[in-house]
């Protein structure tokens, strides 16, 4: 089997297994991985909307936005932009970094998704980011981040919760760059500079290590991850925020708390 196919026929796997269709914003980071979902899954028959959430992070997010800009262009669509200033949060004053824009990110993909109608919001998560969380949260005894390990999670209107779709997450970092070379995808080389030293690193290392002398280890990790997830029983209720209405475990979203913390509510 040609390599081309094999990668669209483990996108079809997730589409087909769990029936995604309709309209589906697509988040774009300008890394490899969301630049190569985009471009497959315009072979789909989606209705596709692209966006990019700019960080603010110095040169780093402008490259990023370019690059974003590019695939755009490439594939005749308009991207629309969220800036993360607008909500009052600065990344270069938060202490926890990672944390912050990890918690801001999905905020604001949810939301994009939800005020523009869709049915899913797409992101380029593959196997490789996938197991690298799962055994992140292993290492520290973080069950309940379990949540999530699977390629599609439903959404529900009255919670203002869009689905979640993560196309690549059968394909591991060394297929999608390899997508993306065959198809002369552009894409942004840069780390985030906020990232460099990230643990994560290493555990990704180690978990392609073990995939080279057992290849098919990953999948089936995943596979079995999956299954843990779907055995486990959510010990927190998603509710509404109080404040802005949109999904959360408490009375007040994260987000909600990040917004106050630096003074904008
Ligand atoms: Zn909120």
């Amino acid at each position: 089997m040609n390599f081309e196919k094999y990668f669209m026929g483990k996108i079809r796997s997730v589409v087909d297994k769990y029936g995604v269709k309709g309209r589906i914003a697509v988040a774009l980071s300008g890394g490899k991985d969301s630049m190569a979902a985009f471009h497959a899954l315009t072979k789909f028959k989606f209705e596709l909307i692209p966006f990019y959430i700019d960080l603010g992070i110095e040169e780093y997010s402008k490259a990023c936005m370019e690059y974003a800009k590019k695939i755009c262009d490439i594939l005749g669509y308009k991207l629309q932009i969220i800036k993360l200033k607008d909500y009052g949060i600065d990344l270069s004053k938060a202490r926890k970094k990672c944390s912050v824009c990890g918690t801001a990110k999905r905020y604001l993909m949810n939301k994009f998704a939800f005020e523009h109608d869709c049915d899913y919001v797409a992101t380029g998560h593959n196997l490789s980011d996938a197991l690298t969380f799962a055994f992140n949260n292993l290492a520290s005894v973080n069950i309940l981040n379990f949540r999530g390990m699977k390629p599609v999670l439903p959404g529900n209107k009255d919670l203002k919760m869009a689905g979640r779709f993560k196309p690549l997450f059968y394909l591991k970092d060394d297929e999608c760059m390899e997508y993306v070379k065959m198809n002369e995808i552009p894409y942004c080389k840069e780390k985030c500079p906020y990232a460099r030293d990230a643990p994560t690193i290493e555990l990704k290392e180690w978990i392609h290590e073990m995939e080279r002398k057992r290849n098919g280890i990953m999948l089936n990790f995943a596979k079995s991850f999956e299954k843990i997830e779907e055995m486990m029983t959510r010990q927190q209720k998603i509710r509404q925020c109080s404040i802005c209405g949109y999904p959360s475990y408490g009375n007040i979203c994260k987000f909600c708390k990040l917004r106050r913390k630096y003074g904008k509510i």
